[in-house]
């Protein structure tokens, strides 16, 4: 296997990480490989089995440094100073044919360090779920890491049952998070923190002078992914700040889910109790999760108190930058490139009407696209009374392809995810294949992916898998 290895966090001080090789899995097997992200990252494969041995964590590829990263985080509003790859490695790092330096990261690989109590390793639903959900997101645009294999361990993983153990291949920007400042501060390493900034800066936000303009471009990269999540209905589940990504890429879908009906309190996750992570929350919970990160920064500034001053600024500012992204993706489900406000309240109105009809938010929007050029009636009249609404006051300006852009067929449902492990825990991934041919046009028509489910059908909950 050829991996064109550039690694540079493997240079940073030995307390960032823990140099580290997986640990061995009995069987591996390859359960799918991403052939076009491998081309894009100059990765040359010779076959199954190869890919198999080396996305395991069983053999070690030329180049590769594989390492463990240290990292706190506030976990549902709590801070635990000691996180960290409790179950993942980082092979590596590549450059791309764009010359963009990308991750190369194995998940559920084995124990570390950081494993805390747990196995260090993964089933293959979590595994299954986080690739499908993941090249889902990549196709729709939103700004996502991404997954270039799954592989079978051939053994197996103890959760409340016995589970079939697999392996992740996450490809990422990054993997540094609001919990990696977090960690360095913590400590009062200021020297650490500092290192690590200028690392952060160098590899995402080259322009950026100072912290405060670092500060800025995560949140300005954070607010559009936010809006973007919203546009689409998704609910990641678990935003502590360990899992908000300083590149601004959506990263770790543990219990994420999408919305069927549309409901703004809609949760799944099993753990969150408090509904703390529900969809209409997601905006406040990432200025929250901000506000952590420009805490941990202010060490970095030579006049503390003023620091404190213009970070508490930035992060005041962030409510309106969502509202302002949130605008524009709503707009652009409606059809509409250049927003006034009174597009806004017509895409908080829809809403409403979906919230007291219970529509499906996925339906709705993808049924307004035909509805584009002339209306027809629906039974509903609520419904009805919007759409004149809607063509009145955005005549001449609604764009169909805009909308079919924005408004996609397909969306992973969990219903359909939970349908594709269960076949895979048989034996049988050919459901996972032809739902991972779908998810990935999600613009097309896929006549067996678009229905809404069954009330029998409905997902309540859904779990983190670790
Ligand atoms: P997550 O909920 O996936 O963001 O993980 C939170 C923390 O728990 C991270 O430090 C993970 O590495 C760790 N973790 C999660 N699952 C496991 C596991 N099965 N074994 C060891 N560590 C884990
Ligand atoms: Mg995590």
């Amino acid at each position: 296997m050829q991996i064109p290895f550039d690694n540079t966090y493997a240079n940073l001080p030995t307390h960032f990480h823990h140099m580290q090789g997986a640990e061995p899995v009995s069987n591996p097997a390859l359960i799918v490989w991403n052939s076009d992200l491998a081309r894009e990252l100059g990765i040359v494969a010779e076959d199954k089995t190869e890919i198999a041995g080396v996305f395991s964590g069983n053999q070690t590829a030329n180049g590769s440094a594989p390492l463990a990263q240290a990292y706190s985080g506030h976990q549902f509003g709590y801070f635990n100073p000691q996180l960290g790859d409790g179950r993942a490695l980082l092979l590596g790092e590549v450059i791309d044919q764009s010359g963009t330096r990308f991750d190369i990261q194995l998940k559920g690989s084995g124990r570390t360090p950081f494993s805390r109590r747990g196995d260090g390793r993964a089933w293959l639903g979590p595994v299954l779920r986080e690739y499908l959900v993941s090249e889902a997101m990549h196709a729709m645009d939103i700004p996502t890491t991404r997954a270039l294999a799954a592989v079978s361990s051939g053994d197996p993983v103890y959760r409340e049952t016995i589970l079939p153990g697999a392996v992740l291949t996450r490809i990422a920007r990054s993997h540094l998070r609001v919990g990696t400042f977090q960690y360095f501060a913590h400590r009062r390493d200021i020297e650490g923190l500092q290192t690590l900034f200028t690392y952060a800066r160098d590899r995402h936000y080259p322009d950026a002078e100072t912290p405060l303009d670092f500060l800025n471009c995560v949140i300005a990269a954070q607010a559009r992914l936010i809006a973007k999540w919203m546009g689409i209905g998704f609910i990641h589940g678990v935003m502590n700040t360990d899992n908000c990504s300083i590149s601004g890429e959506t990263i770790d879908y543990g219990p994420c889910a999408f919305m069927d009906a549309y409901h703004p309190m809609c949760v799944f996750s099993s753990i969150d109790q408090q509904a703390r992570y529900a969809y209409a929350n997601q905006p406040d919970i990432i200025v929250w999760n901000m506000a952590q990160l420009a805490t941990s920064m202010v060490p970095l500034m030579p006049d503390q108190q003023d620091s404190v001053k213009v970070f508490t600024e930035a992060i005041h500012a962030m409510p309106q930058m969502i509202q302002k992204e949130w605008i524009t993706v709503f707009a652009a489900k409606l059809g509409v490139a250049e927003v006034t406000e009174t597009d806004a309240q017509l895409a908080r109105d829809l809403l409403n009407i979906a919230q007291n009809h219970d529509f499906d938010f996925t339906i709705l929007f993808h049924s307004l696209t035909a509805q584009c050029k002339s209306i027809t009636e629906t039974e509903n009249s609520d419904l009805n009374q919007w759409l004149t609404r809607w063509h009145a006051e955005t005549t001449g300006r609604r764009d169909p392809d805009l909308m079919r852009q924005s408004n996609p067929a397909v969306i992973p449902r969990n219903h359909q995810v939970e349908a594709v492990i269960t076949a895979a825990v048989n034996g049988d991934f050919d459901p996972f294949h032809a739902m991972l041919g779908a998810v990935t046009r999600p613009f097309e028509t896929h006549v067996d992916y678009m229905a809404a489910p069954k009330p029998h059908q409905v997902v309540k909950a859904t779990f983190c898998g670790t």
